[in-house]
């Protein structure tokens, strides 16, 4: 299904990086200059962040810069919510854009006194087409379009129109600035592409001063130039527009030449990256706001506690190239588990508790062992847990009648409770309605610590666990698939939305060190997976989301045929 972007070359290496190495050691530039350019009309999402991490990482591996600049040529799409939410995740990510983010809009003055200089030179006219006879003169791409009538309008004609469209005398639609190149082009993004169109709308940042708007392709390359862009790196949807960028390079007198180079979108299995179907999902309820742990956005994926180091390491090894390809997401689960496994300390937690009596432990006592925090890590230390009569074990760890190769517990059989005892179960306690509610177990006193006794027996199974009496009852959201097909279809996603996407369990027991620290930093539930303590906690009711589980769980779904 899927191939990680595997050139074979140096390790991060690419063949961006070997264009901009070539030419600064051709001395075709000097301080290497890239921008990350997104709309503020949206969320970002992990796609975004490989292009983060390419044109920061680029522009800190060459000594140079990297502008974070807001595309901000659409008011009717675009809000301040999405600019303020794009900043904090670009700097969590951990990028640094020099203080100041840049706009689009910083430049509206200047990208609208070059387009008075394209009408100057008659590469640009005033068109009063309606959209739809636009549409139907473009051609298409085996047939040349057809010159407006509005064409040849003379110099004057467009300056004293193109003025009264920024003055605001038309109506939405009325009328466009249009570049003047070639309705007969084999690209037809040369077929006289729109420069600016008039929208009568507030924009976040000036507001009202303006009811006429570039296009993106007027803004984009101009504005790349304006802040003296070396490479101006974006995806492959691109690619046909750059003979326009280089157009109007050519035919502006901008202070720098910068250079267009496509590389290929991130597409990542059960997940759709398009800002589109996100707002969809936002806005139709299917999901609680844009940073909902099952999102694939950067701020969900921080709520739900993956950390920016894990992204990073993820976008590092799928690399950059020119072909489209489809990740597969367990690549970015394996980055997640590697980054917590080093950092995530352990503790014990239940999510379906099954109550344990141990008979021959005293009633009202209890003893403090230790347990380790985590270890990969020796400098974590250790912490104490508390061993008592009544204790929560996982349901699924018990079997009346054991399957085979089952090695928990089930009736007579021995068991190490991890950090604690060796324990037997002797009996299933069962309610009226058969249903097993608790285990009364033995426990052997000469396996403290969950040594090995002294006769030397062995058991097969080490369990989790946690003390009843000392046990914090927590909500936990096991975070699933958003999709339950690998490749959903953008044009009807609610088809295969994961129903299952979140699975929350209440009453789930953890031991208190779990909730000691009240941050947000990952910790493994061991035998569990890693799980993150989430925003919705209240004071002595913690919310945990589970980040990922221990091993590959598209790999189970898959196999279980459902999601
Ligand atoms: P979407 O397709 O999700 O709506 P977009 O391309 O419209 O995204 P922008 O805000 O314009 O969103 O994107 C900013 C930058 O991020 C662009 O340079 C774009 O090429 C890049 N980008 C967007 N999606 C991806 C992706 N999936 N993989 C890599 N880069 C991406
Ligand atoms: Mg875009």
């Amino acid at each position: 299904m899927t191939s990680p972007e595997t050139p074979v070359r140096e390790a991060g290496q690419d063949f961006i990086r070997d264009i901009v190495t070539a030419d600064r050691d051709a001395g075709r530039v000097g301080e290497i200059v890239t921008r990350f350019p997104p709309e503020p009309n949206g969320y970002l999402h992990i796609g975004h962040a490989k292009s983060i991490c390419l044109n920061f990482g680029v522009a800190q591996e060459f000594g140079g810069r990297c502008n974070l600049r807001f595309d901000d040529t659409n008011p009717t799409k675009e809000e301040q919510e999405y600019i303020d939410a794009i900043e904090r995740d670009v700097a969590w990510l951990g990028f640094d854009w020099g203080g100041k983010a840049v706009h689009a809009s910083d430049y509206f003055e200047q990208l609208y006194a070059w387009a008075v200089d394209l009408i100057r030179a008659g590469k640009a006219y005033v068109d009063d087409q309606s959209q739809e006879e636009m549409r139907a003169a473009r051609g298409t791409l085996t047939e040349p379009g057809t010159d407006s009538p509005f064409r040849s309008r003379s110099v004057e004609e467009n300056l004293d129109l193109f003025a009264r469209m920024r003055a605001g005398e038309f109506p939405n639609g009325a009328r466009v600035l249009r570049a003047r190149i070639d309705m007969a082009s084999g690209n037809i993004n040369l077929r006289d592409p729109v420069l600016y169109r008039i929208l009568h709308a507030v924009h976040p940042r000036t507001g009202t001063a303006w009811c006429i708007y570039p296009s993106y392709d007027f803004a984009h390359g101009q504005s790349d130039a304006i802040e003296g862009v070396t490479h101006s790196l974006c995806t492959l949807e691109f690619a046909d527009h750059r003979p326009l960028y280089d157009w109007l390079i050519e035919n502006l007198p901008v202070p720098s030449r910068p250079r267009q180079y496509e590389f290929a979108r991130l597409n990542l299995t059960y997940t759709l990256l398009s800002k589109r179907v996100l707002t969809e999902l936002v806005r139709g309820g299917h999901v609680d706001g844009w940073d909902d742990p099952r999102m694939p956005t950067i701020a969900g994926l921080r709520r739900r506690g993956v950390p920016p180091e894990a992204i990073r390491d993820f976008i590092g090894r799928i690399g950059v190239a020119r072909a489209d390809s489809l990740v597969d997401i367990a690549m970015f689960e394996a980055s997640i588990r590697e980054i917590l496994n080093r950092s995530a300390p352990r503790r014990m937690a239940v999510l379906r508790p099954l109550r344990v009596v141990i008979e021959n432990y005293p009633e009202g006592e209890g003893e403090t062992l230790e347990a380790v925090n985590n270890p990969e890590d020796p400098e974590a230390g250790t912490r104490t847990i508390r061993f008592t009569r009544e204790l929560y074990v996982e349901r699924e760890d018990f079997m009346e009648v054991p399957e085979k190769k089952f090695y928990r517990l089930f009736p007579g059989n021995e068991v190490r409770l991890r950090y604690g005892y060796f324990v037997t179960c002797r009996e299933a306690v069962k309610d009226d309605a058969g249903e097993v509610v608790e285990l009364r177990c033995t426990y052997d006193p000469a396996t403290r610590g969950g040594e090995s006794p002294p006769d030397g027996r062995k058991v097969k199974a080490t369990l989790h666990w946690v003390s009843a009496a000392d046990a914090v009852p927590a909500e936990v959201r096991l975070i699933n698939p958003l999709f339950t097909d690998p490749e959903p279809a953008p044009g009807n996603f609610a088809a295969s939305l994961n129903p299952a996407a979140r699975e929350v369990l209440t009453g789930c027991m953890l031991e208190p060190a779990a909730v000691a620290g009240n941050d947000a930093a990952p910790i493994q539930f061991e035998r569990l997976g890693y799980f993150s303590r989430d925003r919705d906690s209240q004071p002595g009711a913690p919310v945990f989301n589970r980040v990922v589980g221990l091993r590959d769980s598209y790999a189970r779904q898959a196999a279980r045929g459902n999601g």
